[in-house]
């Protein structure tokens, strides 16, 4: 592949942002790459920005992360699937001529000063639309003396091109589908001409096992099985295309079993680019519907959820719902409650429900919900919790702590469209809920085999008690 000149590295791109403007400094020894969401070594532009400067002026790259063990709201299961995946993006970069060093710290601590360290010519970051990813961007900006660009690396269309906030999947969908082709094309794997001479600068071994011991995070356990990392994506990948793929437009409501690619984790943590997954399935020449499908969730609802927690900073509280949400939420405010049910009545799924019991336990025991009880699981909240504000404060402590998936727009969105009709619109009026949308257990257990949910889920329960 011919090399990009500089210039045109560092023209206006959508998916590239300057934080710091400005050209490698001449003096400097190297490129940083300072992964943070775009956790892997291949389909990551944001590292082949940081390489094709550094292979523009003749300077090696090095990427760095910092990992820290205060991250809001992170378990122990979270950080065994982030470290797992550290090992894959390890082996992947040095192929490509990128040493990574791993130091401990928050990443506005760690960042700048291996930057000052390495004397770094220049430094390339990845976007992440969450408060701590932003805040963190912003003070590594602060305290970075050379140029810093940053690159929006997990999104197929850049988010930049949306800079206001959508109202509704129906407002985004046109949007995409005008440009998506655009973007949606293969990143090449462009390789490090000038190699890190030396041993690198000091950083932990990436090892799981001795990464969790430096770590000592508690909170909630591990997942045995449910492994982090690209390796494991791909494989999640391949199983999707040569078992699910075919049925997913029919079946994907279907939780036994599952028929979806049960990917998020892996996208959450940026194990695999949704452009590898998208471009795969279309490759795969699966039934049209199936392929329209994924596409929908996988690009229009995954990007929609991002828009949101780019562009509207109450994400994560209801005061980030529609006013007609909460004007309904509001009337109907005093309404009896015939069942209401304590935060910590639901985290050990002591409900009169057995479906909403088996989609608590499913969470709590393997890191995972489907998606058609995620939504039957939060508006069983709101119409169990005292408030709606309350409702929706629970939900996403439990999703956060629980799901593997936890910690990511697609989660404060869902939160958000059950409990406050984020995205939705107004449905006939009832008790609690008033105008936002109702889901009854009658009609919800009809839906898919409920039954062998429960069952399956028993089984999982017993399985971990012996
Ligand atoms: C209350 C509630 C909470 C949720 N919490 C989370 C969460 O914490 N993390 C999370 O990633 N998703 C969350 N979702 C969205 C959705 O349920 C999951 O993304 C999906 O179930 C993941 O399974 P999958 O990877 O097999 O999906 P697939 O059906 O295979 O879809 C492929 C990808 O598309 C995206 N996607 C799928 N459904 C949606 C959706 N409804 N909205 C946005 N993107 C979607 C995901 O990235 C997913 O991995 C939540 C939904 C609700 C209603």
């Amino acid at each position: 592949m011919p090399e990009a000149s500089l210039e045109r590295l560092l023209a206006p791109h959508p998916r590239v942002r300057a934080a710091r403007v400005g050209a490698p400094a001449p003096g400097g020894s190297c490129v940083v790459y300072w992964m943070q969401r775009a956790q892997r070594g291949v389909d990551n532009p944001a590292l082949n920005m940081a390489i094709a400067v550094a292979n523009a002026v003749g300077k090696p790259v090095i990427a760095v992360f910092g990992l820290t063990a205060d991250y809001p709201g992170a378990q122990r299961r979270h950080y065994r699937f982030l470290v797992e995946g550290l090992v894959d993006a390890a082996e992947d970069l040095e192929r490509r001529g990128v040493p990574l060093v791993v130091r401990l710290g928050a990443a506005d601590e760690v960042v700048p000063a291996f930057a000052e360290e390495v004397d770094a010519a220049f430094v390339v970051g990845d976007e992440n639309p969450v408060r701590v990813g932003r805040r963190w961007r912003e003070a590594v900006a602060e305290s970075l003396k050379v140029p810093f660009h940053l690159v929006d690396a997990d999104v197929v269309v850049p988010t930049s091109l949306f800079p206001k906030e959508e109202y509704a999947a129906r407002t985004l969908r046109p949007k995409i589908t005008r440009v998506r082709d655009e973007f949606l094309k293969p990143i090449p794997e462009i390789k490090a001409r000038h190699a890190w001479a030396g041993k690198p600068p000091g950083g932990e071994e990436i090892e799981p096992d001795a990464l969790m011991k430096k770590l000592r995070v508690g909170g909630v356990a591990e997942v045995p099985g449910y492994v982090g990392g690209t390796r494991e994506a791909m494989k999640r990948l391949k199983r999707f295309l040569d078992e699910r793929l075919g049925r997913y437009a029919e079946d994907r409501n279907e939780p036994t079993p599952y028929c979806t690619t049960e990917l998020s984790a892996h996208l959450h943590f940026g194990h695999i680019s949704p452009t590898t997954i998208a471009l795969a399935a279309i490759q795969a020449d699966g039934p049209r519907e199936s392929l329209d499908s994924l596409l929908e969730e996988l690009i229009v609802r995954r990007e929609l959820a991002i828009n949101f927690v780019a562009r509207n900073p109450d994400y994560d509280s209801l005061a980030g719902c529609p006013d007609w949400a909460h004007k309904t939420l509001a009337k109907h405010a005093d309404d009896p409650r015939p069942v209401l049910y304590t935060s910590d009545q639901l985290e050990r799924a002591e409900t009169h429900d057995p479906l909403w019991n088996a989609s608590q336990k499913e969470m709590t025991l393997t890191g995972r919900m489907h998606n058609y009880l995620r939504m039957y699981w939060a508006k069983k909240i709101l119409e169990w919790s005292p408030s709606a504000e309350q409702a929706f404060t629970v939900a996403i402590e439990l999703n956060d702590r629980y799901e593997m998936d936890g910690r990511d727009p697609n989660g404060y969105t869902g939160v958000a469209w059950a409990v406050g009709g984020k995205h939705d619109r107004p449905w006939p009026e009832r008790p609690i809920f008033g105008t936002v949308r109702f889901m009854s257990y009658e009609s919800t257990r009809k839906k898919f085999d409920s039954a062998a949910y429960i069952k399956r889920v028993e089984a999982i329960e017993k399985g971990r008690m012996q």
